[in-house]
């Protein structure tokens, strides 16, 4: 596998296509936004007009792009990109989307006898940019397997979660359960804070105690607390409030179709659509859900 066809080249398949290139693979890429064609040129992508143009004589096609509306357009659209591949081609598509839209790409491309498999990350920009995202697959072990050594340029965990649709599946119940705990973290810290403790010291005692949990141990939500993370830099960077909203969206759509009850995860994108409302806030990190529970200063 040495061809690789990049679309979608935004703050995540940017630099993903960038390790492909550091990785010796030869990529061509295309994104209709002029600036993302420009840094991936810098990186060593050859970029083209248009994803046909992209996808031709390609090993392997890799998007990475916004929504399951687009990766249908992309794909099984009146100019869908799947007619034009080679059968040879394996198709991976990082995108975070629903699992029956996944599933969907994944059997029309059976049915023309390609291989396709859904790949979403977790890790966000800093992991895209370091190769150390995790990602979570779903389709045959086959096309996995194949998949494998592309994937290992851009990631440092590659799981293999179940067939068609269940890396999408795997990567709403992850990002359901962050929502929950970094929730919990932020009403703990503040009430805390409240009754007089300092927030560093109350992260430490329940860091070593039965509170601990991924938010509070390497992401805190209260400013100031821990260096390097979005809360000690005004939220600014990391994983924002919209995406937040969009996996819980997703993860809500699952449980209905499943019949699942999740009700922390509905109260959870209940109080991000509340944080949310506010169109500043949805740019912030997802940490900031800690603003909804402090008081204003003098209060
Ligand atoms: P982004 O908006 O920065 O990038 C998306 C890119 O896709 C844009 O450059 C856009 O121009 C391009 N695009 C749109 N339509 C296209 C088409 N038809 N063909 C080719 N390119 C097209 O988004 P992002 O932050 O890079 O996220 C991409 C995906 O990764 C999303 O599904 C998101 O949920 C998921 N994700 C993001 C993060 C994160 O921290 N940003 C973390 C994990 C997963």
């Amino acid at each position: 596998m040495e061809k690789i066809a990049f679309l979608g080249l935004g703050n995540m398949g940017g630099p993903m296509a960038a390790n492909l290139v550091k990785a010796g693979f030869t990529v061509t890429a295309f994104d209709p936004a002029e600036p993302a064609l420009q840094q991936a040129r810098q990186n060593g992508c050859e970029t083209v007009a248009s994803a046909h143009d992209a996808v031709g004589g390609a090993d392997a096609v890799i998007s990475m792009l916004p929504s399951g509306a687009i990766v249908k357009e992309l794909y099984l659209g009146a100019r869908g990109i799947l007619q034009a591949l080679d059968t040879d081609t394996l198709v991976i598509d990082c995108s975070t989307i629903a699992a029956s839209d996944a599933r969907q790409l994944i059997a029309a491309a059976g049915e023309r006898g390609i291989r396709a498999i859904d790949a979403p990350v977790s890790g966000g920009t800093a992991a895209a940019a370091g190769a150390s995202l995790s990602f979570m697959c779903g389709g045959e072990a086959p096309a996995v397997e194949a998949a494998r050594p592309v994937l290992a340029a851009m990631g440092a965990n590659i799981f293999h979660a179940g067939p068609a649709g269940c890396g999408q599946v795997a990567k709403i119940c992850n990002n359901m359960l962050l929502a929950i705990h970094m929730i919990g973290t932020a009403e703990a810290l503040q009430l805390g804070v409240d009754n007089g403790l300092d927030p560093g010291v109350l992260s430490d005692i329940m860091k070593a105690s039965s509170g601990d949990n991924w938010s509070l141990d390497k992401y805190n939500p209260y400013p100031g607390v821990m260096e390097g993370v979005p809360a000690s830099r005004d939220y600014s960077g990391g994983f924002s409030v919209a995406l937040m909203l969009k996996d819980l969206g997703l993860a809500m759509d699952t449980a209905a179709g499943s019949a699942t009850s999740t009700p922390l995860g509905a109260l959870a994108k209940n109080l991000y659509q509340l944080h949310g409302g506010d169109e500043v806030n949805r740019r912030l990190d997802f940490s900031s859900i800690q603003n909804l529970f402090r008081r204003p200063a003098g209060d």
